[in-house]
């Protein structure tokens, strides 16, 4: 298993930790600050060290094993064995506007009060689906409500949820396509104070301020009762 570092410290942009499996590109650490792929928001990418060697780190996923994460390195031919020490560098700007990309998505979610059935994070623009229903939305007012609370400076945080809490509360989960993990005990839920209350896994800034200004460039038409949210950073 290997320590997930940036579920505790998203912030934290270096780490020094050792190699413990290599399968040719793919490599594991005893820990990490790469998040990987899920729950709508890509794997991140950065940069190795080790003795003198320096390679890029192109993709990040889970493994196969439960709480596995594998780290996929460029160029292919390397040395790198089980139990090198390694200093480990995330491409923090593409990160951090995907912290402030998915913490967006959450007050989006917080007003429009439907189903999500679908999305994906991405650096500069993102998207969410809804299962709208007869429910309307307009562009500009959905882009002035979210700017509303950015500014409003709502605290983001995480709480902890037993499974059989979440499961006595199914209203938390907003998304119909994505359940939490289960088998864990315990879930973990974000908490943007008097906005949205959700379970996620994903990495979010502390404050909604931190996001900026916010802009939905289009609502597309997804049948007849879903429809696409496309959403970007104005100043990314
Ligand atoms: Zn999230």
């Amino acid at each position: 298993m290997t320590n997930a570092i940036f579920n505790e410290e998203p912030y934290l942009q270096q780490l020094q930790t050792q190699i413990t499996a290599v399968d040719g590109q793919w490599l594991t650490f005893e820990a990490t600050i790469f998040y990987p792929l899920g729950g709508g928001q890509p794997g991140d990418i950065g940069e190795l060290i080790c003795a003198n060697q320096k390679l890029q780190i192109v993709d990040t996923r889970k493994g196969s094993i439960a709480g596995e994460i594998i780290h996929q390195v460029e160029p292919l031919e390397h040395n790198l064995k089980v139990g090198d020490k390694v200093d480990l560098t995330l491409n923090w700007q593409r990160r951090h506007r995907l912290m402030r990309m998915h913490s967006a998505m959450h007050i989006l979610c917080s007003l429009i009060p439907r189903g999500v059935t679908g999305g994906s994070v991405g650096e500069l623009k993102s998207r969410l689906d809804f299962d709208l229903g007869d429910h309307s939305v307009d562009k500009q007012t959905l882009t002035d409500r979210l700017n509303e609370l950015v500014k409003a400076q709502h605290p983001v945080e995480k709480q902890f949820i037993s499974e059989q809490a979440l499961s006595e509360n199914p209203s938390l989960v907003r998304t119909l396509s994505v359940q939490p993990p289960k088998g864990c005990g315990n879930v973990r839920l974000i908490n943007i104070q008097g906005v949205d209350l959700q379970p996620c896994g994903g990495t979010h800034v502390k404050n909604t301020l931190e996001i900026g200004e916010l802009l939905i460039n289009k609502i597309e038409n997804k049948g007849k009762r879903n429809r696409r949210i496309h959403l970007s950073l104005v100043n990314p």
